[in-house]
This record gives C-alpha cells, structure tokens and sequence, in this order.
C-alpha cells in the first residue's frame, strides 16, 4: 500500500546534512510509490530543493518564517505540528540529531501520536512498517510496528544507505507561512568550537583517544592519524573529564552515538557506557597496551602496544598510501 510521507531536511552552515537523505532513502522505502515530502524550516536554496528531489522528494515544502532561520525548541515544534495537521501524512521521519531528539517528542505528544525514536533500520513487511531500534545501551534490537494512525519515527544517522542520487527529479516547491510565537529561548552567538572538523555523528572514520593519551598534548597522535585518515577526532568520557579535549568529543552513553565505517579507539578500556556510542561501528580497531582490555571483546582488530608508539607508525603507513 503507497504512503504520504513526510521528513524533515536538515542543514548545517547552508549544507544539507546526510541525514536528510537518509530518510528520505527510508521515505521512499515506506513511501513504496507514494508521496513524499521533504519539509525545510526558514528557507532553502535552489541547490537544495535539487538535492532534495534527486533523493526522493516530491514535493519541497518550506515553512516560512523569520524565526526558524536558526533552531528553537518552540518554533520548530509549533512549525512542524502546524505543518503535519495540515498535510496529515500517513508517515513522518525525522533525524535522530541533537535537535531532532529534542522536538520530535514535543510533536508527537501534542498531535497525540507514539514516538518510535533512534531506528537504525527500516522495512516494509506486507503492509507493516518495521523499525528496528537498539535497547539497552546497544545490546540488544528491537522491531518495532506503528499499529494504528500516523507513523512517526527518528533514524539514527549514518546507519541507512543513502540511494544514488536520480538527476532527472524534480519537486514542486509549496512555501508555508507559519504561526510561530512565544519562543522562549532565541541563539544570539554561536561559537564554533571544532570549526573546520569533521561532524562526528556524520563520519566515516572516527579515531578515539581515552583516558590513556594522559593528557591534552597526549592527543597529538590521535589527531594526527585522524588527519592522515580524513577522520573525525572522538573521545571517551575519562579523557573529557580529565580536560584532555572537548566535550563535544565525547563518545558513548552520555554523549554521541556514532557509527562509523572504521572506529579506532586508542588507550580506551571499553566500559560499557563508551561501547554505548560506538559498538555499531562497522569496523572496530582497539589500541590498548593492556591484553585483557574489554573493548578488545567489540573490536574487529585489536592492536595490543603503547599508542604513543602505535599510532605514529600507523600514521606514517597510511602517509604512504
Ligand atoms: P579508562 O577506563 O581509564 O581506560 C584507559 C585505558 O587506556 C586502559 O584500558 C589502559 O590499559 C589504556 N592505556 C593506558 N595507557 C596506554 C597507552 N600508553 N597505550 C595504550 N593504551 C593505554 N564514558 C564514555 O566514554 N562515554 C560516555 O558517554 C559515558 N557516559 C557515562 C555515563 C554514566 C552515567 C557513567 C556512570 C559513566 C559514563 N562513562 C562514559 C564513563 C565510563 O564508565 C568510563 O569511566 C570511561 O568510558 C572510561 O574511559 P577510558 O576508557 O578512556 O578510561
């Protein structure tokens, strides 16, 4: 049976983040010939609405209004209940991201619909829409069904296979004005703390440093490898703690959820709280001098040696590459 699905496209510094066209990639699937539409909040650039449609957009709806031009808790809620009553879609995908777990419930709760949050796949079975959703910090799945009304789920990014883009779509573009008002909290500044970086929920390739590097200056190698790899720089509580890097680093239970193709955790002894952000990684590599490590159970490919000695050397072999 075709659906109407909606999603929302999301976007750092005027660029599309990939999770955008993952659900729309799990739109189509749910969609199976039916709508969808790619909801955007304040405006969208013509290069966007392209993108949009060559990876599954129908329609390219924008819901205008000044106050969505950066992220509110209210203004993005009010805006997407408004615009979810109004096309009353049989489906609604949003990204599992720092924003989108904060307004996804406030939605679902006030158009009085169940949340199926951080999905990590989709599947059409007759005519039941499956998620699958890790529990207990990872270590086990769930399905998990919508049985009656609308479907509402976030994707966890960086775990659906983005589809080749099709060049010869194109949207139709609705534009929406937007009730939005009361919005309690407003951005005056934002500060970049990792400008430049690679997006650690988004990467490819994550090197990780713990509490082992020993200090801030400890992260050298780590960094250099990651530079050399084209990766994103992540760490463990201990080594966020310790005030060895950034919070915004912090990989696991109480900080991101990552799931890289390659994730390389240096001087990490793998507590569970740290396997809860990382052990879906598609490749785990473990440097630990320390044998009998628990993160070396998750890895793939365990090295056991000093990281101050490993990772140069690493780091000079895939120079050569
Ligand atoms: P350690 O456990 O101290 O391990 C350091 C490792 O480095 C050891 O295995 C050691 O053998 C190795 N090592 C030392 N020197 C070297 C060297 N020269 N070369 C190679 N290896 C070396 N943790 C997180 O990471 N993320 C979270 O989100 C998180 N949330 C938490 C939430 C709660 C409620 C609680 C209670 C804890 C949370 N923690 C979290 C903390 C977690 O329990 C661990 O304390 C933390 O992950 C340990 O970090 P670590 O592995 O870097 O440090």
């Amino acid at each position: 049976m075709s659906k109407n699905v909606v999603v929302v496209a999301e976007s750092r510094n005027g660029n599309l983040r990939n999770v955008s066209f993952e659900v729309l990639t799990a739109a189509q699937t749910i969609a199976n010939g039916g709508h969808v539409t790619a909801v955007v909040f304040g405006e969208a650039s013509e290069e966007q609405v392209q993108q949009l449609a060559q990876h599954g957009a129908d329609t390219v709806q924008i819901a205008e209004h000044a106050d969505l031009a950066s992220y509110s808790t209210d203004g993005y809620t009010q805006a997407f209940t408004q615009i979810i009553n109004s096309i009353q879609p049989d489906a609604i995908l949003i990204g599992h991201t720092a924003t989108g777990r904060d307004y996804a419930p406030r939605v679902a709760a006030r158009l009085n619909l169940g949340l199926i949050s951080d999905c990590t796949a989709v599947a059409v079975e007759g005519d039941d829409v499956v998620f699958t959703r890790p529990i207990y910090a990872g270590k086990l799945f769930q399905t998990r069904k919508v049985t009656s009304g609308t479907i509402f789920a976030t994707i966890r990014p960086n775990n659906i296979e983005i589809t080749e883009p099709n060049t010869a779509r194109t949207a139709n573009v609705v534009k929406t004005s937007v009730d939005v008002t009361n919005i309690r909290t407003v951005i005056q500044n934002v500060v970049r703390k990792t400008s430049g970086a690679i997006d650690l929920t988004e990467a490819k390739i994550i090197v990780s440093g713990g509490r082992g590097v020993k200090s801030a200056e400890g992260f050298a190698p780590v960094r250099e490898l990651a530079e050399v790899l084209g990766a994103a720089v992540g760490a463990s509580r201990a080594a966020c703690d310790a005030g060895y890097c950034d919070y915004s680093m912090q990989v696991g239970q109480t900080g991101k959820v990552v799931t890289p193709d390659l994730y390389i955790a240096c001087g990490i002894s793998g507590a569970v709280q740290h396997l809860a952000g990382m052990s879906n990684s598609k490749i785990i590599i473990a440097i630990n001098k320390d044998p009998e490590a628990p993160i070396f159970k998750v890895a793939d490919y365990g090295i056991v040696g000093d990281l101050f000695e490993v990772l140069p050397l690493l780091a000079e072999e895939f120079r050569k590459v």
